[in-house]
This record gives structure tokens, C-alpha cells and sequence, in this order.
């Protein structure tokens, strides 16, 4: 087993499972050409981040790490045309370079993309005494993987679905000694995980496109 391998695998349980999609390719392709770095998931992860949203019958998610709007598109496609996906982006550029790839998509309308920092524009949101969430995916900077479960467990309600992303780190998160503030950040949003009363959770190593590398679910209890 070699990572051309895993890449070839991805490749084509993608080209056997998921339609040909130009919307989704043009949507990568354009973030690549402003210059964005391509760590948006995958297409098999992004479908299972539909199918999540289907499953779950949810009308509301939450994004944190938004980039091009990929997974963004793959979640409001998941939902139904009255419902709503709330991303939230630290970067102006990566949020207009995704507000014109959701526009493509065409599932604008059901897509709010909220510019800050993510842990100063949760407790803005909170403020809003909206609905809560029904599924939240956290995909941003992973130092703050705490803050981020704090809220989405805190604007989700009993059911909510919560899956964080890039949880294997090559293998790094089983290090205790890890200095990566990364690892480290992920390592502490999984002990949350573990040990959190409010939450229940599981996770998974995955090998494919990007490397060794898993994702956690969680279910708000
Ligand atoms: N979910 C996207 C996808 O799969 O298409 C990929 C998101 S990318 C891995 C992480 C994004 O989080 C980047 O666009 C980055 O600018 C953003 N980000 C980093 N730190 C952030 C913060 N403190 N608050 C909000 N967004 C942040």
C-alpha cells in the first residue's frame, strides 16, 4: 500500500459512486487559480458530508473553514432549498472566491458566509438566538478544535451531528510529545470528545487523496 495507491483508490470509488459533477470541478478549479491552497476535502468526503446532511434530515448546518466553498456546496446540497448552511471564514478573499463558487452552484441563497475570526463570530451568532444547528463540521484552524466543539455542542441540540476533520495527522495524533500546535490542538478536541458529558463520539483513520489522515463524529446527547 503506497499513497499512489490511496489516490488511485479514491480516485476511483469516486468515478464509480459520485456523478461527474462540472459545478464541483469548477469550483476547485477557480479556487486553485486565486491562488487558495487545495486543502478542501476530497470528493468522497465531500459526498459523505452530504449524505450526512440527508441522513440527519438537517435544515441547519454550521461550516467552520469554508476556503472555495467546497464542502459548502457539498452540505447545501444536502439540505433543503429553504434551509441553511452558516460558514464561517477568517479570509475576505477565500469567502468572495466561495460566494462566487456558491453562486455557480446555485445554492447561494441558502448559504450565509460570516467574515472573522471563528471563535469572535460564534458568540455572534449565538447572540442571534437563531435555531440550532443540525449539523456542524469543523474544518478550520485546528489549535481551536476546542472552541469550535464548545459552541457547535452549545448551538446544536440533542441529535446534533458534529464531524471534525483532519483528526490522524499522519499518524502524529498518537504522539503525547507532539510539539505541532496542530496535533496538539486536535489531540485536546478529542479528549473533549472522549470525556464530555454533553457529547458522544467516534473516529476513524482514513487513508485516500491527502494522506493518512481521519475524521471524528460526534452526536450531541
Ligand atoms: N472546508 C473547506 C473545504 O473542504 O472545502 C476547507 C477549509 S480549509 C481546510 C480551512 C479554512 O479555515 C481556510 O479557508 C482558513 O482561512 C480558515 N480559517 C483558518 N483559521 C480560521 C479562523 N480562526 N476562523 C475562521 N476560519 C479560519
Amino acid at each position: 500500500s503506497t499513497p499512489q495507491n490511496w489516490r488511485r483508490v479514491d480516485d476511483y470509488l469516486a468515478a464509480t459512486l459520485l456523478d461527474d459533477d462540472p459545478t464541483l470541478t469548477a469550483a476547485r478549479a477557480d479556487s486553485d487559480a486565486a491562488g487558495l491552497p487545495a486543502i478542501e476535502v476530497t470528493p468522497v468526503a465531500g459526498k459523505l458530508l452530504n449524505l450526512l446532511a440527508r441522513m440527519t434530515g438537517a435544515r441547519r448546518v454550521l461550516e467552520i473553514g469554508t476556503l472555495g466553498g467546497y464542502s459548502t456546496i457539498w452540505l447545501a446540497r444536502g439540505i433543503p432549498s429553504d434551509g441553511r448552511v452558516v460558514t464561517l471564514e477568517l479570509l475576505q478573499k477565500h469567502a468572495d472566491v466561495a460566494r462566487a463558487n456558491l453562486e455557480r452552484a446555485d445554492v447561494s441563497e441558502r448559504v450565509e458566509i460570516v467574515v472573522g475570526r471563528a471563535s469572535d463570530t460564534l458568540p455572534r451568532l449565538a447572540e442571534r438566538g437563531d435555531e440550532p444547528f443540525d449539523l456542524v463540521f469543523i474544518d478550520a484552524d485546528k489549535e481551536s478544535n476546542t472552541i469550535y466543539l464548545d459552541w457547535a455542542i452549545r448551538l446544536g441540540h440533542p441529535g446534533t451531528v458534529i464531524v471534525v476533520d483532519n483528526i490522524g495527522r499522519a499518524g502524529d495524533v498518537a504522539d503525547p510529545g507532539s510539539e505541532d500546535s496542530m496535533v496538539v490542538g486536535t489531540q485536546r478536541g478529542l479528549e473533549l470528545l472522549g470525556s464530555d458529558p454533553r457529547v458522544d463520539a467516534t473516529a476513524l483513520q482514513t487513508v485516500g487523496a491527502k494522506g493518512w489522515d481521519g475524521l471524528a463524529i460526534a452526536v450531541v446527547v
